[in-house]
Order: structure tokens, then C-alpha cells, then sequence
């Protein structure tokens, strides 16, 4: 049996096929991406590896292949963004907090993945506690966008944007609490999809803020997305209450439907100030590609778009300050060596376990929770949310898909926002909206802006038309090229 060198280039679903048929073997293709892998390090996408375990799982893959008993993604290779525990890699979310951190269980979407018999290559780069939208928060380093080493990949998913492009694994899990998967699928020129809230289980998500976080995947094309969607969501009411108790999908079965006469909603507000030229050129020119395909562009509006930023910034770091207080020392993860009382050790846990973004969440989130402040800020932002939720179901009525860009500009220079936390938040504004009214949302490619930076396209849909959406981003990608440009990596191995 031979390898075949450029394994790398081959899709999720030409690599299951090709295993399947038994032209190379799990063990071959898991030996070529750890490879990969290695000569990668520049990049700092992944984390936590474990080739030993890598390989135990690839050789089990073929056993069932040999066998007969192989699943859907018997010997795919996959990464885990690291917000997800896992029992055999180490879990740290991106923080210092949880160092070392082994979870005694693995998530439901890990363990889904790995019934159907994809292997783990790793754990992937994060913001800490995926707050962010640059990759910079990570206690652990920045993560570099293989199209330009010096750019950000975005975030918070930035880990598995940038190894998904750079070819390092041929897809990889992501978590979207208010953009954190399609923007840095953006940024890194590949696709993601965030799926409806509650679709996928958030059961051994770190959790962030939970009635936004939602697990979905980045890969390279939406025909791979269906595939691994298919198997990762599904009902777990057991473990998540806020998992949707709707039977599992087959998301590739509509992928080649018509999109004739399918009307894309166009919100005025995704359109206007703010956006730089060369991201809105590239969408301009999709839209005129799903005209062409037959797609009408029906425009629309989204009155409260400029909103969502403030109510965001609200909500998710209110949800933040409760979830994070079970990092006290006491249970798990990082705890002060030198403390005088109780109180004193859970200061100073807290003091050197998270990092300067996730404080600034837990004080926002603690004073909008506080008594006297509540009514003001976190009722108000409520009120909007559900405004800003109800404004897409009006918007429905009139079209199909809602489309626009994923971020206002291409990916910027790593260090370019400085120390302004508000520029990394404005720039999730056309990502937000979605996350808030708890919409499946995707990002796909459609070309290349200033720097010879890739430009997404954002599609959202109604609440669990994931399969819509797929074939929508599908037929795109059958008729354009977008989505198989690839970035010229250079293996120096060597962080610049
Ligand atoms: N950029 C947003 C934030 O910092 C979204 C992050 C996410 O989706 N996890 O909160």
C-alpha cells in the first residue's frame, strides 16, 4: 500500500471513502497528519497532543474496517477545539486555570465523533474560555493565521480555523457562543457551521456563557460539514437539559436540492459604515453567483443589529461569572500556593488562573448582575434580545436565508486591536445577532480581500434548517473554487 503525499488535500468525505475501500489505512493517514502535525508548531493551533493515543485509536479504526464494523468516519482524522474535555488528552480551555486538566469523562460530541470512528488527533488553540475573537487571549499563545502569519486566524475557535486551512487535520470541532466559529472560518478561508442552540450537546463544553454556547464544526467544504454534523448532533436530555429532544439528521441527503427561486434575505444594516470595501466586494459578487444560480435577493432589515453588541456584551459575560465561579481552588484546576485564609485562596487562585479578558467578563458580568444594576443592565438586554430574535422571524416571512458578511474587514495583524478589547468586540457585530436569537449560522468563502485575505460569506437560517443551509453553501461551492484555495504554509516549525 502506498501513501498517497498529498492525504492532506483529500476532503473528510474523500477520506472516509478512501479508507472505506481500503486504498490507505487509518494508521497511514493518522501517521501522516501527526507528521503534519510536527512540522506545523509556527502555527500554535494545536495544544495538546498524544500520538500514542492517536495511533491506538487509528489502529482500532482498522480493525473495524478489516472487520466489517467500521462507522461513517472510521479512521478520519479530527482535532478537538480544547474547550472540549476529553479523557485521554489533556482539557485547559486556553487557561492557566485549568493547566494540566485530565476530565475523568469525554463531551457527547467527542463521543459521538468517535462512535462513528473518527480518531483524535489533538487539542486545539483557544481563546481562554473562548472569550474573544483574535486567538490572542490564549494563556498559551497566540495562534497565526496560515494565509499570513503575522494575522490573527480570529477567534475564538482560532486553533482549529488555522489547522483546518493549513491542512494539519482535515476538519476540526469549534464552539460559536456569539460568532467564534464562523468568524474565524473566515478569517482562515474554510467553512464552519454553527447549528441551531440546543442541536449538539453541550455536555463537556467548558462552558462559557450557556444560553448562547453552541458546539458546530470547521471544515473545508459544506458536503464535509453535513457528514460530521450528521453524526454530532442529536437529542442527549439526559446530560443537557437545553438539548433540543428532535431526532437525528441526515445532513448530506438535501445537499444537491435547488436553490431556484430561493429568496436571500439581503439586512441593509449588514451593509452599511463600517464595512471595509474589499470584504463588501466579495460578498457583492457571491450574492451576483447566487442570482446566476438562480437565488433571488430580497432586501430586508434587521433594525437592531447594532444593538446586539451592547446586549452581548452584557449577557455573555453575565452567564461568564457564574459559570467561572466554580474555578475556586477547591475542585479543580490551578490553586495558590502561598494564601492565609479560605477567602485569601480563592483570591489568589483567581488572581493567577485567569487571564486579563476573562477577569474583565467576570467584573462586567458581576456588576450587571449586582442588586441595583440588574433592572438597568441585564433585564434591558434581555428585553432586546428577545427584540432582536423576534426581528428574524419577521424577516423570515419574506425570505428563505438570511446572507451577508461574516466581519466587517479581513483578518487584522496580530497585536493590531492593542490593548482595546472594544475593537475585537465591534468587529463581531454582523456575528452577534444570530448567536442572540440562537440561529444556525454558517461561513463560507467567496474570495480574497486587501493582503490576499480570505472574505466569508455569512448564512444564517431559521431555527433548525441546518439541512437548507448546507445545500445553499454546497450549490455555492459546486459552482466556484473559493473553498479549495489553500494557503502556502512553510514548514519552519519554528513560532516567527
Ligand atoms: N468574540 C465573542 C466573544 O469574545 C464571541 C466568542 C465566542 O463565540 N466564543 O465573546
Amino acid at each position: 500500500m502506498t501513501i498517497a503525499t498529498d492525504l492532506h488535500d483529500l476532503t473528510v468525505t474523500e477520506l472516509a471513502s478512501q479508507l472505506r475501500q481500503r486504498k490507505i489505512s487509518a494508521a497511514e493517514t493518522a501517521r501522516h497528519f501527526l507528521g503534519r502535525m510536527e512540522a506545523h508548531t509556527e502555527l500554535g493551533a494545536f495544544l495538546h497532543v498524544a500520538p500514542e493515543v492517536t495511533l491506538a485509536q487509528a489502529r482500532a479504526a482498522d480493525g473495524r474496517l478489516a472487520d466489517g464494523t467500521a462507522g461513517v468516519l472510521e479512521g478520519v482524522p479530527i482535532a478537538h477545539k480544547d474547550i472540549f474535555v476529553t479523557r485521554d488528552f489533556v482539557t485547559t480551555a486556553g487557561s492557566k486555570m485549568l493547566e494540566g486538566y485530565r476530565s475523568p469523562f469525554n463531551a457527547t460530541v467527542v463521543e459521538r465523533l468517535a462512535q462513528a470512528g473518527a480518531v483524535t488527533l489533538g487539542k486545539l488553540n483557544c481563546d481562554e474560555f473562548a472569550m474573544g475573537s483574535a486567538n490572542e487571549n490564549s494563556a498559551y499563545g497566540p495562534v497565526r493565521n496560515p494565509w499570513d502569519t503575522h494575522r490573527t486566524p480570529g477567534g475564538s475557535s482560532g486553533g482549529s480555523a488555522a489547522a483546518v486551512a493549513a491542512r494539519l487535520t482535515p476538519a476540526a470541532t469549534g464552539t460559536d457562543t456569539g460568532g467564534s466559529i464562523r468568524q474565524p472560518a473566515s478569517f482562515c478561508g474554510i467553512t464552519g457551521i454553527k447549528p441551531t442552540y440546543g442541536r449538539a450537546s453541550r455536555y463537556g463544553m467548558v462552558a462559557f456563557a450557556s444560553s448562547l454556547d453552541q458546539a458546530g464544526l470547521l471544515a473545508r467544504s459544506a458536503e464535509d460539514c453535513a457528514l460530521l454534523l450528521s453524526v454530532m448532533c442529536g437529542p442527549d436530555a439526559d446530560r443537557d437539559a437545553t438539548s433540543l429532544d428532535i431526532a437525528p439528521e441526515d445532513y448530506s441527503s438535501q445537499l444537491n436540492s435547488s436553490i431556484d427561486g430561493l429568496r436571500i434575505g439581503v439586512p441593509d444594516e449588514f451593509f452599511g459604515e463600517g464595512l471595509s470595501a474589499d470584504v463588501r466586494a466579495a460578498v457583492d459578487a457571491a450574492l451576483k453567483t447566487y442570482q446566476a444560480l438562480g437565488a433571488r435577493l430580497v432586501p430586508i432589515s434587521l433594525p437592531r443589529t447594532e444593538l446586539s453588541i451592547p446586549v452581548y456584551y452584557i449577557i455573555a459575560p453575565a452567564e461568564a461569572s457564574s459559570n467561572l465561579s466554580r474555578f475556586d481552588g477547591v475542585k479543580f484546576g490551578h490553586r495558590a500556593k502561598d494564601f492565609k485564609d479560605l477567602t485569601g485562596m480563592y483570591e489568589q487562585t483567581r488572581a493567577e488562573g485567569f487571564g486579563d479578558e476573562v477577569k474583565r467578563r467576570i467584573m462586567i458580568g458581576t456588576y450587571v448582575l449586582s442588586h441595583g444594576y440588574y433592572d438597568a443592565y441585564y433585564l434591558q438586554a434581555q428585553k432586546i434580545r428577545r427584540m432582536i430574535a423576534d426581528d428574524f422571524q419577521q424577516a423570515f416571512q419574506q425570505c428563505d436565508v438570511i446572507a451577508g458578511p461574516v466581519a466587517p474587514t479581513v483578518a487584522w495583524a496580530l497585536g493590531g486591536h492593542g490593548n482595546d478589547p472594544l475593537a475585537d468586540y465591534l468587529a463581531d457585530i454582523f456575528t452577534l445577532p444570530a448567536s442572540l436569537a440562537g440561529l444556525p449560522g454558517m461561513s463560507l468563502p467567496v474570495g480574497f480581500g486587501d493582503g490576499g485575505m480570505p472574505v466569508g460569506m455569512q448564512l444564517i437560517g431559521n431555527h433548525l434548517t441546518e439541512s437548507r443551509l448546507l445545500n445553499v453553501a454546497h450549490r455555492f461551492q459546486q459552482a466556484t473554487h473559493w473553498h479549495t484555495a489553500k494557503p502556502t504554509v512553510q514548514a519552519t516549525g519554528v513560532r516567527p
